[in-house]
C-alpha cells in the first residue's frame, strides 16, 4: 500500500488557496471572533447537504422539519468526554500495525475487537454483532453520497474506521454493551447494505475494499476522525467548538466555497416583529446588531441592543445549519445567511469532494483535514 504522500502538490495548492482565502476573508470581514458554538456532539455529526436531484442516503436526508430540529438535538448533549480528554486521554489500544514500518508489519498482530463491531440498532432496539469491514460499509453509504468521487469516498471510509476503533478502543459502550449504536446524532448512522442499490453497493463497497484496515493514526493511536458536511473557507478546531484540544483537529483552510457547483449558503427569511420576538428584544434594538466572530469566521456572540446571545444559542434559536452566518436587517425582512453545514471540526465532507474532482488522494485529502496524521493498517 503506498502511503507516501506528495505533500509538496498539497503545500503548493495551499498557497493559492492562501489567496483565494484572503478574499474569502476580506468577504466574510463582518465575521469573526471565538465561536463557543455548539453544545457538544458525543460523535461528529455529517448534516447532508440535500440538492434537489441528488443522491443522499435516506438517513441522512433530512426533512425541513428535521433540520431545523438539529440544532436543538445538539443542545441536549452533554460535553463529548473524549473530545474533554483531550490529548492526555489514556488508550488501551487494539493494536494497528503502521503501514510505514516494515519490521513491525512483518509481525502481525492478533486484535480481539477488530474483527467485529457490536452495534445498538436504535430503530429495533436490538443489538447485532458484524463483521467491522462490513460495520464500515453500512456506515459509508449513510454518511456520504455515493456520487462523490471515489476518493472523497475512501477518505470517508477511513475516517469512519479510525472514529469506529477510536471508540471501541475508549470503551466508552452503551449500557447495553454495544459498542457504537445507529444514531447518527450519537454515534454514527448506518444503512444495511442489502438495502441499497446495486449501484451504491458497488461504489461504497469499492472504497471500503480499497482501503481496508486502513486508519489514521496520532502517536500510535487511531484518531477521533469527526467530520462534518462543509466549512466556508475554513474548519474549525476541536477546541474552539468544543473545548478540548485535539492537535489533529486543527483549524485549516477548505476551499468549497470557491467551487461554484457547490453552493453552501442558505438564506433564512424572518420578519422583523418574529426576529425580535425570538430574542426577546423590543423591535427597534434588532437595528442595533452587532456580531462577534472568531478567526475562522464564526459567529461567537451576537449582540442586539443590550442584550448578548452566544453564536450557538442563536443557531438553535433560528434552526441554522451552522454558526458561520450573517445578519441584515431590512425593513420588512431580516435575512440571515448561513454559510456551511454542521459542527465545522475535521474534514469537511464536501471539501473532500472538492480536493478529491480536483485530483487529490484519500490520504492527501485526510492528511489536509487532520494535522499531522499518519497512517496505519489494522494487524
Ligand atoms: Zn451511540
Amino acid at each position: 500500500m503506498n502511503v507516501n504522500l506528495n505533500m509538496n502538490k498539497t503545500e503548493k495548492n495551499s498557497i493559492k488557496k492562501s489567496a483565494q482565502l484572503a478574499l474569502c476573508a476580506f468577504l466574510t470581514l463582518f465575521a469573526t471572533t471565538l465561536a463557543g458554538a455548539f453544545s457538544l456532539p458525543e460523535r461528529v455529526d455529517f448534516y447532508p447537504i440535500a440538492k434537489d436531484g441528488e443522491e443522499t442516503p435516506a438517513e441522512t436526508k433530512f426533512s425541513e422539519s428535521e433540520e431545523k430540529s438539529l440544532p436543538e438535538k445538539e443542545k441536549e448533549k452533554e460535553p463529548a468526554p473524549d473530545v474533554a480528554r483531550g490529548e492526555n486521554a489514556v488508550f488501551s489500544p487494539i493494536p494497528v500495525v503502521p503501514v510505514n514500518d516494515e519490521k513491525t508489519a512483518k509481525a502481525p498482530i492478533v486484535t480481539s475487537g477488530y474483527e467485529t463491531v457490536s452495534v445498538f440498532d436504535v430503530s429495533t432496539g436490538k443489538v447485532a454483532v458484524m463483521p467491522f469491514e462490513e460495520y464500515i460499509l453500512g456506515v459509508l453509504l449513510s454518511e456520504m453520497p455515493t456520487s462523490f468521487e471515489d476518493a472523497a469516498l475512501m477518505a470517508q471510509a477511513i475516517a469512519c474506521r479510525s472514529y469506529t476503533l477510536y471508540k471501541q478502543n475508549a470503551g466508552t459502550y452503551h449500557e447495553n454493551g454495544a459498542q457504537l449504536c445507529t444514531s447518527p446524532s450519537h454515534c454514527q448512522a448506518f444503512c444495511p447494505p442489502e438495502s441499497v442499490s446495486f449501484a451504491r453497493y458497488e461504489k461504497a463497497k469499492a472504497a471500503v475494499d480499497g482501503t481496508r484496515g486502513e486508519v489514521m493514526l496520532f502517536d500510535g493511536a487511531p484518531v477521533l476522525a469527526v467530520f462534518h458536511a462543509s466549512s466556508d473557507g475554513k474548519t474549525c478546531s476541536s477546541e474552539e467548538v468544543w473545548g478540548g484540544k485535539l492537535s489533529y483537529l486543527s483549524s485549516v483552510d477548505t476551499a468549497e466555497c470557491f467551487n461554484p457547483a457547490m453552493d453552501i449558503t442558505k438564506c433564512y427569511t424572518f420578519s422583523p416583529s418574529v426576529f425580535s420576538d425570538k430574542l426577546g428584544v423590543v423591535p427597534s434594538d434588532i437595528y442595533d446588531i452587532k456580531l462577534e466572530k472568531s478567526a475562522s469566521g464564526r459567529v461567537a456572540c451576537v449582540n442586539v441592543g443590550e442584550k448578548s446571545v452566544s453564536g450557538g444559542d442563536f443557531v438553535r434559536l433560528f434552526g441554522l445549519r451552522s454558526n458561520s452566518f450573517d445578519v441584515a436587517i431590512e425593513a420588512e425582512a431580516v435575512v440571515i445567511t448561513c454559510a456551511g453545514y454542521g459542527h465545522g471540526v475535521g474534514m469537511s465532507q464536501y471539501g473532500a469532494q472538492d480536493m478529491a474532482q480536483r485530483g487529490y488522494t484519500c490520504h492527501e485529502i485526510l492528511a489536509h483535514y487532520y494535522t499531522g496524521v499518519s497512517f496505519g493498517k489494522i494487524g
